[in-house]
């Protein structure tokens, strides 16, 4: 989802000082998202049925195929094909 709140002239966490001229959507010093801190209640409202959605849609997409077509979810893993799908614990 693009984000368009309202960018910080410095990292919220380690204070790092972004150029004036492009404020950068990463902290290149820590890695956090760079934005107002904040947030309405719709934006979160949207986060999380972001979050919910996506996740689900994983998961119904992976256990539709393993039900339905298990080989063809092995096939797919197999051809590197991962996204889609809900990923494997770690071993
Ligand atoms: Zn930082």
């Amino acid at each position: 989802m693009a984000h368009t709140a309202t960018k910080l002239p410095a990292c919220a966490n380690c204070h790092y000082t972004f150029p004036p001229d492009r404020p950068n959507e990463f902290c290149p010093r820590c890695g956090q998202q760079n934005h107002e801190l904040s947030l309405s209640a719709g934006h979160v409202l949207e986060e999380t049925l972001e979050g919910l959605f996506h996740f689900d849609g994983k998961v119904f997409r992976t256990a539709k195929l393993l039900l339905f077509k298990p080989g063809e979810l092995t096939k797919r893993f197999l051809e590197g094909k991962r996204m889609p799908y809900v990923p494997l614990p770690a071993p």
